[in-house]
Order: C-alpha cells, then structure tokens, then sequence
C-alpha cells in the first residue's frame, strides 16, 4: 500500500533556458482535483484526503531525495493553488524549502480560477512556471469534447496575471479528446497553437491515454475511441515548431493500447523520437521516420471524419 506520508517521485531530464538539465518530479498525494469532471482525466482515483501535517511529511521526504536537480516540479492531480486543495501554509512551506534548496526552478499545475494575483506576490523572484490545462482554444471542444469547465478567456487572464508577475505559462493541450476524428484532433491541436501561442511560453501536448473510471475508458471499450496515433503527435509538433513555439511531449504509455499507439512495430522508435525533439527542440529528430503502418495512419486521417468510429 501507498503510504500518505510518500509522494509519488520520479526523476528526468528537463529543459532550462535551452541547457538539459535534471528535474525531480513530486506527485503530492492531495485530495484531488475540485472540479474533476473532465472526460479523460482518472486522476481522482489518486487522491487522498491528506491533512496539513501528511502533506508536510510528503515534502520533507520529497526534498530529502534531491540530489543534484535544478529543476523541481511539484504536481498534485489538481490545483496547486486551490486552497482547498493546497493550503496556503503549506504552498508557503514548500516555497521555504525550495527556496533553500537552491533550485532554479520550480513548475506546477493550475486551473486558471485559482490563479491570483495575491497567491502569487509571495512566489516574487522564483523562476516560476505555471502549466495550465487549457487543452484545446476552440471553447466547443473544450465544453463538448472535454467538459473542462472554463473558457479560453479565462486562460487568457491567468496566463496574462502569470505573466505580468513575472512567471512562465506553460499549456497544456490535449491531442485527440473523445469525440473527435484523428484528423479533426490533428488541426484541433495546430489551431490551438496558433491560437494560444501569444500568451504562452512553453506548450505541452498531452497524447489521451485512456485511464481507469472515465467516459473515455467506456467509450474505448465500445470501440467508439482510439487514443492518438503516434504520427498524429509527430505532425502537430512539425506544424507547432513551424509556428515558431517551444513545444514538449511525453508520450505517456505509448506502444500500448490504451495509450498513444501506431502498429505496434514503430511505436518505441518514434516515441523515442517525440522525447528526445522535446528534450533538444531540434526537429530533424522527427524526419524521415518511417514505417509501413504510415500508410494506414493517413487513411485514418482522411476516413474517420466521415466514419466517426475508429477504423484501425
Ligand atoms: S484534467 Fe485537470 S481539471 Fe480536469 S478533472 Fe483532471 S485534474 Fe481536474
Ligand atoms: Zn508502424
């Protein structure tokens, strides 16, 4: 069993001011996200109703396992400033001891209603970036597809108060929400950052996988979904990169069927190649990847919009 006083940890490698650099990554086992009615997102099963001292043992231990990393990212399935979910006192605690630990960067998630300029003046001076879910900049989607429950103006406003205190935004965009056709989640995704990329620094594109307990998990049984191609994610980075923006991918389960997938023969190869464009931002690593199954992915691309249901 998890013990609560454990956050989950992991260490990679991460990019900061174009140097690759090592990162800890701290999942603080909070009590989930408020809001916790998007259509992909099983983080919930996650959750823990922790009480201020088991969060503090969380992230005594989280900072006794630094080693040498410069970057920290401290996630919580949720809102890292969403009192309810995140007290102050211990948002304030967990800058205390960043701040002593001599980092030189500290990420986290928010919703854009959390994002204040109040919670954020005692952050003044931290290399301070803030990934926002924003998944898509159509709202329709955003609503239909995705039910996240806000709008692109209210992105807007949180990336602009970030901004304007100084702090990074980073987006988070999701490729292929349920509901849409490979190809539509394809131009979804370009549209989005072109969009969004004015009030953007660093852009994320999350692949859905399909996680346990959501509307995506029981449309994909009923073979009504089908996670993204893996080519899908390659062409939305070419176009992003095009489009002049700093874009990062973490193929999370690719290769597997509830995760991000091609034929199942290239799938290693070419999620090796999104991570390592992400970690190098040099986009030859994303040329001349091949395999017979490219074939299969544009017939996808150009079918599904009038099939509606996944062919392959
Ligand atoms: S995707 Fe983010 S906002 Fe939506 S339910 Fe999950 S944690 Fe909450
Ligand atoms: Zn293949």
């Amino acid at each position: 069993m998890t013990s609560i006083s454990k956050p989950i940890i992991w260490k990679e490698k991460e990019r900061l001011d174009g140097e690759i650099v090592n990162c800890m990554t701290v999942i603080l086992r909070t009590r989930g996200c408020s809001w916790d009615r998007c259509y992909m997102c099983g983080y919930t099963s996650d959750a823990y109703p922790a009480s201020e001292e088991e969060l503090i043992q969380q992230i005594n231990y989280a900072f006794e396992q630094l080693e040498n990393e410069q970057v920290l990212k401290i996630f919580t399935s949720g809102s890292f400033f969403d009192d309810a979910e995140v007290p102050p006192k211990i948002r304030a605690y967990i800058l205390e001891r960043f701040n002593q630990a001599g980092l030189k960067k500290l990420i986290v998630e928010s919703r854009p209603e959390y994002i204040a300029e109040d919670k954020l003046k005692e952050f003044e001076g931290v290399n301070l970036e803030v990934g926002i879910g924003l998944e898509t900049a159509n709202d329709r989607i955003r609503e239909l597809c995705i039910n996240k429950g806000f709008s692109f103006d209210d992105f807007k406003r949180a990336a602009t108060v970030l901004r304007n205190e100084g702090f990074r935004v980073k987006c988070y965009l999701l490729l292929k929400p349920p509901f849409l056709a490979e190809g539509e989640a394809i131009e979804d995704a370009i549209k989005s950052v072109i969009a969004a990329k004015k009030y953007v620094d660093v852009f994320s594109l999350n692949l859905t996988n399909v996680q346990k307990g959501t509307l995506v998990e029981r449309l994909w049984r009923a073979k009504l979904y089908r996670p993204p191609w893996l080519w899908s994610a390659v062409e939305v980075l070419r176009e992003a990169k095009e489009a002049g923006v700093e874009i990062l991918s973490d193929p999370v389960a690719a290769g597997k069927q509830r995760g991000p997938h091609n034929c199942g023969k290239c799938d290693e190869k070419v999620a090796r190649a999104i991570r390592d464009f992400s970690l190098t931002q040099d986009i030859s690593l994303l040329e001349g990847l091949d395999c017979k199954c490219l074939e299969k992915w544009k017939k996808a691309v150009e079918l599904e919009k009038s099939s509606r249901v996944p062919l392959f």
